[in-house]
């Protein structure tokens, strides 16, 4: 719901101002339309049906994985198109995974989002629509700004989101907002954000030769000032910072570079999250050798290859071993496509025509 517009459209009816609030309650709490909003006049309630779209995102297609995962593809009122995941688990948690942009500028090779068009960045109202649909489905108690899209590239609209998803159920405790280290975002994000709003760092590789290697970005800012950036929130927040660390086979995850992270880490900001590798379109897994992309060449999503089981424990055991906390991220939703890095919506070409990549 477009919040700038319902308060417009409120004010020039001239009703009172514990409007908004109502119609925010009801909406926050999973109400399915304006006309479950019984504490509203019945005018009002038409009146607001005509003039608001109860959602700023409409709903194209919904899937289900066998895991119970469900991924939504919405599209937003000029036609580009959203992802978002809701996952439970069976302790309860309901955590959903949503979009800060359509698509995404950075091209980091073993993601598919950033195969798709870039779109632009989503509106705080069309973040939150994400997480008010899945709320409309079932109770949800985690967020994380994980989807399509670089949040500190948006980080404005994210902070608007994140900061009422409280009223959906979600504390700021348990919101994770996830970063490939864009220097400028990170850097407001560490200063501004009171909330006690985790961050999580995509880190992927020990050294910047590498990093730059498998995701671009990294030409813009060397991993010691976005690792020493990440360590400053940890130590003003005294909340461990969540290092993302996806396993690509013979690529960055020998023990070497496990030691070579422990290195850079050091033991007292960060917990790693190994990932592992979620094949995406267009990567031949299990049909390439395993091992290095060339050197020369950039490496790109064919090259990839899932790290094995024991080798993610023998990654871990390193990390343990010099006192980092290191957990491996159950995979979700692989099925339908719903995994970490798969989501890449095809664009709808008659509504919204692809436009060139953004130059960051
Ligand atoms: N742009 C932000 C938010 C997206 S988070 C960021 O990168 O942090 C999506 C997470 O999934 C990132 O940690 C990303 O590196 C990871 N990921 C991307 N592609 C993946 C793949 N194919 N398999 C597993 N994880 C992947």
């Amino acid at each position: 719901m477009d919040r700038d517009l319902l308060e417009a459209t409120l004010r020039e009816r001239g009703e009172p101002d514990f409007r908004a609030r109502q119609v925010w309650e009801w909406t926050a709490r999973g109400a399915a339309g304006y006309e479950a909003m019984t504490n509203l006049p019945r005018a009002l309630r038409d009146e607001l049906s005509a003039a608001v779209p109860f959602s700023t995102l409409t709903v194209e297609t919904e899937r289900e994985s066998s895991d119970g995962t469900v991924k939504t593809l919405f599209r937003t009122a000029d036609g580009h198109p959203v992802e978002a995941v809701l996952m439970s688990y069976r302790d309860g948690r309901r955590s959903l995974c949503l979009s800060s942009q359509s698509g995404c500028p950075l091209t980091c090779t073993f993601c598919a989002t950033g195969t798709m068009a870039f779109g632009r960045n989503l509106t705080a109202s069309e973040i939150l629509d994400q997480a008010l649909h899945f709320r409309r489905l079932t109770e949800i108690n985690h967020a994380v700004f994980m989807g399509m899209g670089e949040p500190m590239l948006n980080l404005d609209e994210v902070l608007g989101a994140a900061r009422r998803l409280p009223d959906l159920g979600i504390t700021h405790r348990r919101t994770t907002i996830s970063t490939v280290g864009w220097l400028p975002g990170l850097t407001r994000f560490v200063d501004e954000v009171d909330e006690p709003i985790r961050l999580a760092l995509s880190l992927h590789a020990p050294d910047d030769e590498l990093r730059s290697r498998i995701m671009p970005v990294n030409e813009r800012f060397p991993i010691k000032e976005i690792v020493a950036e990440c360590a400053r929130q940890a130590g003003e927040t005294r909340r461990r910072v969540f290092v993302e660390y996806v396993m690509l086979a013979g690529v960055n995850d020998s023990r070497e570079q496990a030691r070579a992270l422990a290195a850079l880490l050091g033991r007292d900001h960060f917990k790693v999250n190994l990932i592992p590798y979620n094949p995406i379109a267009g990567s031949a897994v299990g049909a390439q050798p395993k091992g290095r992309p060339p050197a020369a060449a950039p490496a790109t999503a064919e090259h990839y290859n899932p790290s094995s089981r024991e080798q993610i424990d023998a990654f871990k055991y390193e990390l343990e071993k010099a006192h980092i906390p290191a957990t491996v991220r159950l995979t979700r939703g692989r099925d339908i496509e719903a995994a970490c890095g798969q989501l890449a919506a095809a664009p709808k070409p008659r509504l919204s025509p692809a436009r060139p990549r953004i130059h960051i």
